[in-house]
């Protein structure tokens, strides 16, 4: 368990603002018109009893001029996420856009990003993310009973026709989308399958994999070391990853971004890893409720993670605070021992501390519930990682390790097919070829 923000102090004159951080804007909290049965935040609505769960217009312009002139950096992303922010009515978005030209600062670039599920999407709704330029994050599990399995609509029923129609709007459109997929018991055992049908009949070139840890327990909170049977292992995990890097660093490289894959290779080219998990601290990833309540992350929107609102205390104070500060640097501090000598940190980092419940070999709390996947995957990738950062070094595309392996590939088919009796199994296995692959011929 994290030290609880409550206990820490609240500003401390000289600590500093981060130049820029990012603010995850729920401007109907909660509230959703689908009912995904390991959907993390439906039972945030608890936290607002009799709320109308709807962003004012006043407040929208406060949090639009704050985030604005809190970040100093050229270019500013607007996040807007759920709950379905499309309850909130496209009106609202216009108003959104129309209160980011009043204050953008000169030179600044202002983007958007929208998550949905797709479902309430129309030609007004996409004509408009076309003409903002918005970039649309459309969740879908996988082909239709896969995705079916939970993400379900609030009468049980299943949703996968109505995304699918939401897509071929968005592509209609020419809208700019990555589809985000997450992962649990109900697909993580077809990796592939999945992979393919994102690839080709959802016909994205962006995918995210977020696997579901879902404690089980009455709070909705990060309480517990339990997890509930839609939460995938890390096992799981593991082999889902590499059965799609496998593919995907065969044929696809250049062609179809996942982000996982991304966020290892700027690790493995010696660059931070582009993702608040696998960086050493966190705290610059924040989220907001409807009302203005800003919490340390999305996925600790908890009565102890509450750092105050925006409308009483300046967000640029809050997002500077020390307990924000500690909260980002917590997750490093904790680390357990069996993690700061693993040979995959630089990459891992020892994962979310959300996922954080497990107990080391050797006794120490704070192993990640995904350790396993994590190691396997990055142990897995390793090779490759090595020859697509040495081609990005040298100035060349990081695709070229699709030739070298495939000529890898061949020449390993030539050994066998010449291979004698009485040679060692090409296979590198040590064995003689005849006691091993060599055995049926
Ligand atoms: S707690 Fe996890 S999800 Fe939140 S900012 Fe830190 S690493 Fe990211
Ligand atoms: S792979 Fe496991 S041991 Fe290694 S850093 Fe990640 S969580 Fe820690």
């Amino acid at each position: 368990m994290m030290q609880e923000l409550s206990t820490l102090p609240t500003a401390l004159p000289g600590a500093a603002p981060p130049p820029a951080f990012h603010v995850m804007m729920k401007p109907r909290g909660a509230i959703c018109n689908l009912d995904c049965t390991y959907c993390y935040f439906l039972s945030k609505e608890t936290l607002y009893p009799g709320s109308r769960f709807r962003m004012s217009d006043d407040l929208l312009e406060e949090y639009t001029r704050q985030y604005i002139e809190a970040q100093a950096v050229p270019e500013v992303t607007f996040a807007w996420q759920g709950g379905e922010p499309t309850l909130m009515g496209l009106d609202f978005f216009k108003r959104a856009v129309e209160l980011q030209q009043r204050y953008r600062k000169p030179g600044m670039q202002i983007h958007n990003a929208f998550q949905t599920n797709g479902t309430l999407l129309d030609d007004g709704w996409c004509r408009f993310f076309r003409a903002h330029d918005f970039l649309i994050g459309i969740s879908i599990d996988g082909p239709q009973p896969l995705h079916d399995r939970y993400r379900v609509d609030k009468g049980g029923k299943p949703t996968f026709g109505r995304v699918m129609a939401g897509l071929e709007l968005l592509k209609k459109h020419r809208v700019e989308f990555n589809i985000l997929t997450t992962v649990h018991a109900g697909n993580v055992e077809h990796g592939l399958e999945v992979y393919r049908f994102l690839r080709d009949e959802a016909g994205t070139r962006f995918m995210q994999f977020i696997p579901i840890v879902e404690r089980a327990n009455e709070t909705g909170f990060q309480e517990g070391d339990d997890v509930t049977d839609r939460s995938l292992t890390g096992a799981q995990y593991g082999e889902f990853l590499c059965a799609i890097f496998d593919e995907w660093v065969r044929r696809d490289v250049g062609r179809i971004f996942v982000q996982i894959f991304d966020v290892a290779l700027a690790a493995w080219s010696g660059l931070p890893p582009g993702l608040c998990i696998f960086q050493e601290t966190c705290g610059d990833a924040l989220a907001m409720e409807h009302n203005g309540d800003l919490y340390a992350c999305d996925h600790f929107v908890e009565p102890a993670y509450r750092l105050g609102n925006i409308q009483e205390i300046p967000l640029l104070e809050m997002v500077g605070s020390e307990r924000q500060r500690q909260f980002g640097l917590h997750k490093r501090d904790s680390l357990p021992r069996y993690c700061r000598e693993c040979e995959v940190r630089f990459i891992c980092n020892g994962g979310c501390p959300k996922d954080r419940i497990l107990t080391t070999p050797d006794g120490e709390p704070g192993l990640n519930y995904l350790c396993d996947g994590f190691k396997r995957f990055f142990t897995h990738i390793d090779r490759p990682m090595k020859i697509m950062a040495a081609e990005l070094a040298a100035r060349r595309p990081p695709a070229n390790v699709m030739r070298l392996l495939a000529e890898e590939e061949s020449a390993r088919q030539r050994r066998f097919a010449t291979a004698q009796r009485n040679d060692p199994c090409p296979c590198g296995s040590g064995r003689k070829f005849k006691q091993c692959h060599g055995r049926n011929r």
